[in-house]
């Protein structure tokens, strides 16, 4: 028997020790990040990677893991160290207590949206049926957590990107929920779906600015879907303003457009609101910054 051949078995019979592995990709990750950053990264590699969760890998010091799993490792902590957002190594990321798959087509989840899916949720009946658009849908993350919480919505989710939409149909069926996906372009709209009346309409569009690019983190920039995060520097309403034509004739006399909006564009997307003719609400995110804006038709 080759040597080599003799370690392979003896590493697929006892594997690697957990911890020893945990320790030494940790110590890699210090390369590039705080030693609390890359406790982090390695517990969530460890949980999203393998399903060994927390709790397992700090009481279970017997767990070995295999050779092929340390290879997905090494791996792992290398796109990590190149930049890459954990949730697209990992290809998971949670929302509203959801598992979602992403990749590149995809924004990756933020906790400002799953602020604004909880407000909106606690705004709405739960015994009502009622329609629900969500307008660039990205990963589904927004219209799939409202048809989990909301299961006699009828929820229809829009994105002009046909892989982003593949990702969405893949998330909303491993969640278990209905949800009706249309490829289109909401400045150019083509689908009769828009056509139909809505109860309430929820929106994270591309609403950062290209002049905001210098102060953006290079994982976010490098990775992450620009059509996405964007809009022009002479036009960062463009989409909001859209929807809400959009919207509007469609809009039930209850119904409500919930939008999460540029920190810096509070005061513009209220103007924009009355201007239309709309009652309309700014309202904070955790960090106290104006994140949500809610519309409604003035009766
Ligand atoms: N909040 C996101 C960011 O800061 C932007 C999301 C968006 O443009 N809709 O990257």
């Amino acid at each position: 028997m080759q040597k080599s051949e003799e370690r392979s078995i003896f590493v697929a019979m006892i594997g690697f020790d957990l911890h020893k592995t945990k320790r030494h990709f940790t110590e890699e990750l210090c390369k590039g990040f705080t030693p609390r950053e890359a406790e982090q990264l390695m517990r969530i590699l460890l949980e999203d990677l393998f399903g060994i969760d927390q709790k397992r890998q700090l009481m279970e010091p017997e767990l070995r893991i295999d050779e092929l799993q340390h290879a997905q490792l090494e791996e792992a902590v290398k796109r990590l160290l190149e930049g890459v957002p954990v949730q697209y190594v990992t290809g998971k990321a949670w929302f509203d207590g959801l598992l979602f798959q992403v990749d590149e087509s995809v924004l990756i989840p933020r906790p400002e949206t799953e602020d604004l899916v909880q407000k909106t949720a606690s705004m709405l009946p739960l015994d009502r049926p009622m329609r629900i658009w969500d307008v660039g849908t990205g990963s589904g993350c927004i219209a799939i957590a409202l048809a989990k919480r909301f299961p006699q919505a009828e929820v229809t989710a829009f994105d002009v990107s046909e892989k982003a939409l593949e990702t969405a149909r893949r998330n909303a069926i491993n969640n278990k929920v209905k949800v009706e996906f249309i490829c289109d372009d909401v400045l150019r709209p083509q689908s009769l779906a828009w056509h139909q009346p809505v109860d309430l309409v929820i929106s994270n569009p591309p609403y950062v600015c290209e002049r905001e690019k210098v102060g953006m983190e290079r994982n976010v920039l490098d990775y992450e879907p620009h059509t996405a995060l964007f809009v022009p520097d002479d036009d960062p309403l463009l989409f909001y303003r859209q929807i809400l034509n959009l919207a509007m004739p469609q809009l039930t006399p209850r119904g409500a457009v919930w939008f999460e909006i540029n920190e810096a564009m509070g005061e513009e997307m209220s103007q924009l609101c009355k201007e239309k003719g709309l009652a309309v609400e700014i309202l904070d995110d955790l960090y106290d910054k104006p994140r949500f804006c809610k519309a409604m038709l003035n009766s």
